[in-house]
């Protein structure tokens, strides 16, 4: 049987994705964009699915692109830019570098 590629818990026959991740990356593409960080947490808990499970989830990358959470945070951050009339972008490597930094020096 295949493991979920985001949680490492056993998947379905037929999915490389568990019942429970599947719903989660269905929210995650339905808020991308239209909600901040805080509400992003909210609604994901609102599916049903464990906390730690979705923080899981969120941390996992299944695909080497970044994590989710990293991913989304990058959007915001280049949003929040934009808005402010900054120029460029942050891509989910960026995030990542700089929470490795700033975990860093906080040690
Ligand atoms: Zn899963």
């Amino acid at each position: 049987m295949a493991r979920c590629a985001y949680c490492g818990e056993r998947g379905g026959f037929w999915s490389r994705i568990c019942k429970d991740c599947k719903k989660l990356l269905a929210r995650v593409h339905e808020l991308r964009g239209q909600v901040g960080y805080g509400e992003f947490l909210d609604e994901l808990e609102r599916t049903g699915v464990s906390k730690e499970k979705i923080m899981v989830f969120l941390k996992a990358d299944p695909d080497g692109k970044g994590s989710i959470q990293d991913q989304v945070t990058a959007e915001m951050t280049s949003e929040l830019m934009k808005v402010m009339g900054l120029k460029g972008s942050q891509t989910p490597q960026d995030v990542k570098r700089i929470r490795e930094l700033t975990s860093k020096d906080s040690k």
